[in-house]
Parts: C-alpha cells; sequence; structure tokens
C-alpha cells in the first residue's frame, strides 16, 4: 500500500475520477463551533445499511479510482461503516485517507481501531482552537502515535493562525520523535466559511471574475452515506447547498457508477475545472456574469449551473470546446 503525502493527495484529486470522497456521517461527538458540514453528536448517520454497502460496492468496483478520501462528521464516530468500507477498498487495491479529529484516541488504542489505521495509507489529523476545547493536546499527539505506530502517513492539519505551524511541529516532534518528517507532515488551511463557519469567520472580500481561476475540486466527486453524490467535494454542497446540478441520489451500485461518470463528463465541471474564470465569461451563453463579484469560484460556478439550468446552449457549447470527457 502506498503511504500517500499531502502533495500526492492533492495531485490525484485534481486527474478527474481517480479519487472519490465517502463522506460517511453527519456525526460528530466534538461539535466544534467551526464545523463546516455542522456536524453535530446526535447528527444524523447511516440507516439503511443495504444501501451504504451498495455504495461501498460501487466505489470499490470503480476501476479509475485509485485513492478513497473517508471524511464526515467523525467517521470513527461509525463504527461498522468505517471497518465495512476500509476493509472493501483496501481489498479493491485502493488508498483511503481518512480525516479525524483524533478524539477517539485513548491510552490504549482500541483493537478495531487499529485494523482500520493498518489498512488505510494516510490520515488527516485536523487541531485548532476550536477542535482543542473537545480533544487537547495530549489527546491529539496520542492519535498521532497511534497512526503512525499502525503504519499510516500522517498529516497534521490546522488553521494557519499565529502560532499554529510550530504547534503542529511540536506534536508530531513529541509523538514521532526528532526525525517525525519522514512520517508526517504539517498542512496549513485557511477558515471555511460553510456550516457553522458562516457564523465565525468573516465575510471573504468579493473578488472580481478575473481574480477567481479554477476549480481545483471538480475531479473529485463525494459520495454521502445515504446515496446523495455530488460533482465536487465542496461543504456546502455536500451538506445540501448549490445548484441542482452538482447533485444526484442513488440507490444502488449501478447508478452509483452512472452518476460518477456524469459528473466526469459533465462540460460544467469540466469548464470551471481547466478554463479560467474570466474565459468562461468570455462566452457569449454567460456574458451576463462578466461584472458579478463572488468570494471565491464557488459562486460564479453556481451562477453558471443556474443558467444552465434555465435552459441556453452553454453546455452544449462547453461540450464542443472541451471534446470528449477523459
Ligand atoms: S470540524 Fe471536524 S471535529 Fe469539529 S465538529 Fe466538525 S467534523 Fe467534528
Ligand atoms: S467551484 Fe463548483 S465544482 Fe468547484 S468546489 Fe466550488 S461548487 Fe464545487
Amino acid at each position: 500500500m502506498r503511504r500517500l503525502r499531502l502533495a500526492d493527495i492533492e495531485r490525484l484529486r485534481r486527474a478527474r475520477g481517480r479519487t472519490v470522497l465517502l463522506y460517511l456521517t453527519d456525526r460528530c461527538p466534538v461539535g466544534c463551533a467551526h464545523c463546516s458540514v455542522g456536524a453535530l453528536p446526535a447528527g444524523p448517520r447511516i440507516t439503511d445499511r443495504a444501501l451504504f454497502e451498495e455504495i461501498v460496492a460501487g466505489i470499490a468496483a470503480e476501476p479509475r479510482v485509485e485513492a478513497v478520501a473517508v471524511s464526515g462528521g467523525e467517521p470513527f464516530a461509525e463504527r461498522r461503516g468505517l471497518v465495512l468500507a476500509v476493509d472493501a477498498f483496501a481489498d479493491a487495491g485502493k488508498d483511503v485517507v481518512l480525516f479525524t479529529s483524533g478524539h477517539w484516541a485513548a491510552d490504549r488504542c482500541p483493537g478495531w481501531i487499529t485494523g482500520v489505521l493498518e489498512r488505510s495509507s494516510t490520515i488527516v489529523l485536523s487541531t485548532d482552537a476550536f477542535h482543542r476545547a473537545a480533544v487537547g493536546r495530549t489527546r491529539f499527539g496520542r492519535a498521532v502515535a497511534h497512526a503512525a505506530g499502525a503504519g499510516c502517513h500522517v498529516i497534521a492539519q490546522i488553521l494557519d493562525e499565529p502560532g499554529a505551524a510550530t504547534f503542529a511541529r511540536d506534536v508530531l516532534a513529541e509523538a514521532l520523535g526528532g526525525d517525525w518528517e519522514r512520517q508526517a507532515e504539517v498542512n496549513l488551511i485557511t477558515p471555511l466559511r460553510a456550516g457553522r463557519g458562516r457564523e465565525v469567520f468573516p465575510i471573504a472580500r468579493h473578488r472580481a471574475v478575473s481574480e477567481l481561476g479554477t476549480c481545483p475540486l471538480t475531479g473529485s466527486p463525494t459520495v454521502r452515506y445515504d446515496g446523495v453524490v455530488t460533482g465536487c467535494c465542496n461543504e456546502s454542497v455536500i451538506t445540501g447547498g448549490g445548484p441542482r446540478g452538482l447533485r444526484r441520489r442513488v440507490t444502488g451500485a449501478a447508478e452509483l457508477r452512472d452518476a460518477l461518470a456524469a459528473f466526469r463528463a459533465d462540460p460544467l465541471l469540466r469548464a470551471v475545472g481547466s478554463v479560467p474564470a474570466d474565459g468562461l465569461v468570455r462566452l457569449p451563453p454567460f456574458a451576463g456574469l462578466a461584472g458579478e463579484r463572488h468570494p471565491d469560484v464557488c459562486g460564479l460556478c453556481w451562477r453558471l449551473h443556474e443558467m444552465a439550468e434555465t435552459g441556453g446552449d452553454g453546455p452544449r457549447l462547453l461540450t464542443a470546446l472541451l471534446g470528449d470527457p477523459p
């Protein structure tokens, strides 16, 4: 099994169809005030196990997919679903990347968690001042040690605040020793204004279309535990926001694979992922969007989808310009 580093994950996510995010649950015991998906200790979770098994089978059977990220909510709060999914993906030869807060890291790592870690490639452990109210430095460090001890590459993911990088490096060095960089790395991230984060973080500056660039996430669809499939891993879209065109509902493995193929070929997604925003609004069907301002490229993407849903020949023109899907 490969140990995927951050650069490997980013490279795979940008290649259409090579990664999928499995959103395993809306439940999380941590309940951070800034949670971008609004996860809560009593949040919705898997109830239709037959559907969930179909979903997992559909992802496992998809030959293009090399790596599956598993997130939520807190994946380790969904023991049966997590074990089933990680075993199925590892058996199918796919790299598994886990996203978690490490809240589960007791002194002794429970056997079932060690089993999940041993079958996973990489663990992304999130921390910041919000997380630390429930998952303190000691517990976070134990999660680092348990995951590295089971063979995972560790990515400590932390909000880019004053002192954040030093904190993360210190914890990694305490848990793994002076040569921690052989097994771990630090990823500094910016705040997300989604979910409860909308109430916590200031509104971003609205930018002209010429400043928006392309979206790096259009090649990485998300499959929710309840059968909703989205064309990207934008948190607002995953939790029900945004245009209809970014979302499909499936009832089994075959429908899931059809949905993944449809998103792979989707002309709007392919365009948003490969053509700079100011190039898109120069096309006649989208020229009306040229003067708009948005906090990020997602705002423009939603407007492009809204225009396509009301008719017009934008998607047809994009298909002609972009050629056959990969
Ligand atoms: S940010 Fe992560 S740890 Fe915090 S409530 Fe959301 S899913 Fe849980
Ligand atoms: S730009 Fe569109 S496809 Fe990309 S993350 Fe935002 S909503 Fe998703």
